[in-house]
């Protein structure tokens, strides 16, 4: 039997499974921008544990126009119900949606059961918001069967429709995990193709990424994939501004923090992030721990606010470069962290204490090594240097931390690069795997939903110079789906046949295996 059989048996035979809505009604609740419907952005969901999950909407009638929005504050009233109909209804309130922050709301709803689905709804006057599913965690200590969990990242709005979007509401997941560039900044894009125009010029202003947000989340598909399921999320670079390091943009713009503030409030404005309105947003902690039962645990990590800048930039600038070790010493400095020391210092407590079958780091980037050129070279390689590649003294720190505190099945999930990779993790890269050196964990890394990449020629090549590189696919635009089980992760790599049409058709591109207790990479597909 072909993979592609294989994955619409198995993805047939869990929506038979699941109790949810099937994607036609999910796509028919999204509205259509009927004038004057508040609900124009949907809503969402996030952040679940097992007795609470993250309800969000914000009220904007006209994506396209902020003026649509209301001058003063409105009460919205939500419901919780335990079935789609709404006729049990679990949890009921009120929420204010202010103008401070862009009549966005975040509900933190509590008391109900775990391992449950539910279905949320908003009302404001007359009008009520499409109905979105969600989801909470299953109960501490519990072992769940399985975690079914979509993965994306890289969603520039010109350079293709949502299809992914669709295709993940449709598998129905448990849980939906975006790793970064849910906006890009950058004004109009100079393509050949231009799919879809964005409405205005490169996002600096906190108005400027409002509208940037509002427009992306006009898009049905993305919104369908909102209600399908809960999300959680973190941000990469475009949240704010391409190849930025904490405080330093490629610019070397003095008001850069002012920037990075604003950034990061419309983030918080259009997120359901389990995080009380921070009095500043000078800094936003987003990194956060989930946990599914003792199935797995999700370390969600923000591999940017708190990064040192890039070595060895361009000339009068910041932001990323390829440079060799032996040209840039600066590279290989043990100082230079991409999380920041408290970060890391978290991250090795939640690896220490974690219950967890399999412990997922949910991050930015590509953690593998990956030369552009032969590594047997008396340069010792080519690295990019806003990944891990340029931070290879944190790595090694990471990849040590995770042998040191015993943490079961270390599995790295990633985005940023617009390439499926699949690799095998271990300390040291530069000596072959042996008892010594094992393998330390497994890596999966997405290509983006619609953001463009190099061509295959050249991904081939780079799989060819990195061996723990053990699959790469950047001529694909697409998503990845992971089945979580005790005894094994199942990973399909989805692929869309085109990411030009809306309705584009997708398919496996590769199906990879991981056992329980034995790092690395099993090709099952594709
Ligand atoms: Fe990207
Ligand atoms: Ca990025």
């Amino acid at each position: 039997m072909t993979a592609r059989r294989l994955f619409l048996l198995d993805a047939a035979r869990l929506a038979a499974a699941a109790t949810a809505a099937t994607p036609a009604r999910v796509l028919a609740a999204a509205p259509a921008n009927r004038a004057g419907y508040p609900f124009s952005l949907g809503v969402a969901s996030g952040s679940p544990l097992p007795d609470s999950v993250i309800l969000w909407t914000r009220i904007l009638p006209d994506p396209l126009d902020p003026a649509s929005a209301p001058r003063l504050a409105v009460p919205l009233r939500w419901e919780v119900a335990a079935d789609e109909g709404f006729r049990t209804i679990v949890a009921r309130g009120g929420a204010v949606a202010t103008p401070e922050l862009a009549h966005s709301v975040r509900v933190n709803v509590v008391g109900l059961q775990p391992a449950r689905w539910y279905w949320y709804r908003f009302m404001l006057g007359d009008a009520v918001s499409p109905a979105g599913r969600t989801r909470t965690a299953p109960a501490a200590g519990s072992m769940p069967d399985v975690l079914k969990l979509a993965v994306a990242s890289c969603q520039h709005w010109e350079f293709g429709a949502y299809a992914a979007h669709r295709h993940i509401a449709a598998a129905s997941p448990d849980l939906v995990a975006f790793l970064g560039d849910y906006i890009y900044e950058w004004g109009p894009y100079q393509l050949r193709h231009p799919q879809r125009a964005v409405r205005q010029d490169e996002s600096f202003t906190l108005d400027d990424y409002r509208r940037r947000y509002a427009q992306y989340k006009s898009d049905p598909q993305l919104q369908a994939a909102h209600l399908a399921a809960p999300w959680i999320v973190t941000w990469d670079d475009h949240e704010v501004a391409n190849d930025y390091a904490g405080l330093r943009d490629e610019r070397l713009a003095a008001t850069f923090a002012q920037r990075r503030a604003a950034a990061y409030q419309a983030f918080y404005e259009h997120m359901p992030l389990r995080l009380p309105p921070p009095r500043s947003f000078a800094s936003v902690r987003m990194f956060q721990r989930y946990d599914w039962g003792r199935l797995a645990r999700l370390h969600v990590l923000d591999d940017r606010q708190y990064r040192a800048a890039q070595a060895c930039p361009r000339p009068n600038a910041g932001g990323s470069a390829s440079v060799t070790p032996r040209a840039c010493p600066a590279l290989l400095d043990a100082r230079r962290s991409m999380l920041g020391r408290e970060q890391e210092a978290w991250l090795e407590a939640g690896l220490r204490s974690s219950p967890a079958r399999w412990n997922v780091l949910a991050q930015q980037t590509l953690m593998a090594p990956s030369t552009q050129v032969p590594a047997a070279t008396p340069d010792g390689g080519r690295f990019w240097t806003d990944g891990w590649d340029g931070y290879p003294a944190a790595r090694r720190r990471l990849l040590d931390t995770l042998v040191e505190t015993r943490a079961a099945n270390p599995l790295v999930l990633g985005g940023d690069v617009h390439t499926f990779y699949a690799a095998e993790l271990r300390r040291d890269f530069g000596r072959p795997v042996s008892r010594a050196n094992p393998l330390v964990a497994t890596e999966f890394v997405g290509t983006s939903v619609t953001s463009s990449s190099r061509p295959q020629q050249r991904t081939d090549d780079y799989v060819a110079m990195n061996p723990h590189i053990r699959y790469g696919r950047s001529d694909r635009r697409g998503w990845m789906l992971l089945e979580v089980r005790p005894q094994e992760v199942r990973t399909w790599f989805l692929g869309l046949d085109d990411v030009r049409r809306e309705d584009s058709g997708q398919r496996v591109l590769a199906g990879f295996s991981v056992r329980d207790g034995r790092a690395g990479v099993e090709r099952t597909a594709g």
